[in-house]
């Protein structure tokens, strides 16, 4: 909950004791930000196009005949282009989460919250949603007039007209989101009403990402970054005093104060802050840059083009409120002083963490084999006699072919130490479709004579899965052979 501002209430005696009464809940003040053009909020744009044609784009790309990425939680298997992910390779997301987690420890230590203000799904589709807002209802100024004069049926087409451009927006999000778990191209002839009825959760799936979209950029905007994102209130722990955070010159604009433009403001004991709050005005989370570094602050980078516009006009030099370091500030560090200190130890190591990880999980993804084999014995019977000439194991194999082509595969038991005249019976040779998995039963036998040469319990032996047309493509899985005591 936001801790609102104290509020003496009684001075109770001469020591100065006051009684105070502190809100626990403050109600959220609407924040009308302002437009504004520069190179910060170019960048912004760069990313939420970029981000946007990757996530609306992909699920209706092909690979293959099949969805190039798709989750099929169902069939469990993660279809990425080339690669099909199964259970058993549950330690590449592993490892992609720990990439996204030292990714962004770097990014932050280097120049704190970029993620936040360019790529962050909340930022992007609330920088969408505000730039419908402004198309409709007008930027700013305009907005606030009319809230403040607009009686609401005056009102209400426009909102009316922006709630229904929000929710289309919203719906088409909350539907290329479901497209990622069922193929998108079936989802959407089942929405329309001429494919296979939809599923419960396929519905509330794309149903609630919608709402979700809409009330988080359409309404909630900047309350999830002040106080459901806990990325805002940890970030501090990964910064220090040389990275890189949008900051107000104190030294430089201090002290701050309306002038004329070519007033020698200097000579009045005057900084270079106009004190005009353009940069408060723009704020997406409607904070006053000019305090220091807080919280709520994004990183986006706007109040640094806002006063950039600001010191054009005034013929001041740019760069007022910019990216720059604590120490920076502090020892006025020219700009390739600011540079050099990207190098620190903990720069370094999150990159070697960094780079290590992917050089490793890319290695392991080139050398990996597109076949994973789980064999399981007949627990039914462990061995059996058959025909007073074969002692008998029965084994049930799991067949996934993770490649994209079908393959004939060829089952062969493999032993050791008395155990090499192992022979296999039954699905022994077995046709899997690319991407597909097959149960394949067999059974193991090996002459009753030499069963009786060792010794009574189970043996070691390899059960070897082998592609006919591509003899490289083999994995062999340890089993057991028993003799019957
Ligand atoms: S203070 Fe500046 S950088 Fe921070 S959120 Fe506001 S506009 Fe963006
Ligand atoms: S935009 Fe620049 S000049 Fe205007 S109030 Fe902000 S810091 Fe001062």
């Amino acid at each position: 909950m936001a801790q609102g501002p104290a509020e003496p209430t009684a001075q109770t005696n001469e020591s100065q004791v006051v009684e105070q009464t502190v809100l626990l809940y403050a109600a959220g003040k609407k924040i009308y930000a302002r437009s504004i053009a520069g190179h910060f909020n170019n960048w912004r744009w760069a990313f939420v196009f970029l981000t946007q044609v990757l996530y609306y784009i992909t699920p209706w790309l092909t690979w293959t005949e099949r969805p190039a990425v798709l989750f099929d939680l169902e069939a469990r298997r993660f279809y990425i282009f080339d690669l099909i992910l199964v259970p058993q390779d549950f330690i590449y997301l592993t490892a992609l989460l720990l990439l996204s987690a030292f990714g962004l420890f770097l990014f932050t230590a280097v120049a704190g919250r970029l993620f936040c203000g360019y790529a962050c799904p909340q930022t992007v589709y609330t920088s969408i949603f505000m730039q419908v807002e402004r198309w409709i209802e007008g930027d700013r100024h305009v907005r606030m007039r009319h809230d403040k004069e607009w009686s609401l049926a005056k009102r209400m087409p426009r909102k009316l007209l922006k709630w229904l451009a929000w929710a289309a927006i919203a719906l088409w999000t909350g539907f290329t989101f479901a497209g990622y778990f069922t193929p998108i191209r079936d989802l959407g002839a089942s929405v329309i009403g001429h494919g296979a009825a939809l599923g419960f959760w396929q519905w509330f799936w794309m149903l609630f990402y919608s709402f979700f979209t809409m009330m988080q950029a359409g309404f909630m905007r900047e309350q999830v970054c002040k106080y459901m994102c806990p990325y805002a209130r940890f970030q501090s722990a990964m910064f220090d005093r040389d990275t890189l955070i949008v900051s107000y010159d104190n030294a430089r604009g201090d002290p701050r104060g309306k002038r004329a433009k070519h007033e020698d403001y200097k000579a009045a004991g005057k900084g270079d802050c106009i004190d005009c709050g353009v940069c408060v005005e723009v704020c997406p989370t409607g904070i006053d840059i000019r305090d220091g570094l807080q919280y709520e602050c994004i990183g986006c980078g706007l109040c640094a083009d806002a006063c950039n516009s600001i010191m054009d006009k005034m013929q001041y030099p740019r760069g007022l409120v910019r990216y720059t370091s604590i120490n920076a500030l502090d020892r006025n560090y020219t700009a390739a002083e600011v540079k050099k200190h990207f190098f620190r130890p903990r720069v370094l190591i999150y990159s070697t963490i960094l780079l290590t990880i992917t050089v490793v999980v890319l290695t392991s993804l080139f050398m990996r084999t597109p076949l994973k084999v789980n064999v399981i014995r007949d627990r039914g019977a462990l061995a059996r006699e058959v025909e007073g000439a074969f002692i008998e194991n029965t084994y049930r194999l799991q067949i996934n072919n993770t490649g994209n082509n079908a393959h004939v595969f060829l089952i062969k038991p493999v032993g050791k130490d008395g155990l090499e005249n192992l022979k296999a019976l039954g699905d022994i040779k077995v046709d899997v479709a690319g991407g597909a998995v097959k149960t394949a039963i067999i059974s193991v036998q090996m002459p009753i004579d030499q069963a009786n040469a060792l010794t009574k319990g189970s043996h070691p032996i390899q059960i070897q899965v082998q592609s006919l047309d591509q003899p490289d493509l083999k994995v062999s899985e340890k089993a057991v052979f028993f003799t019957p005591r």
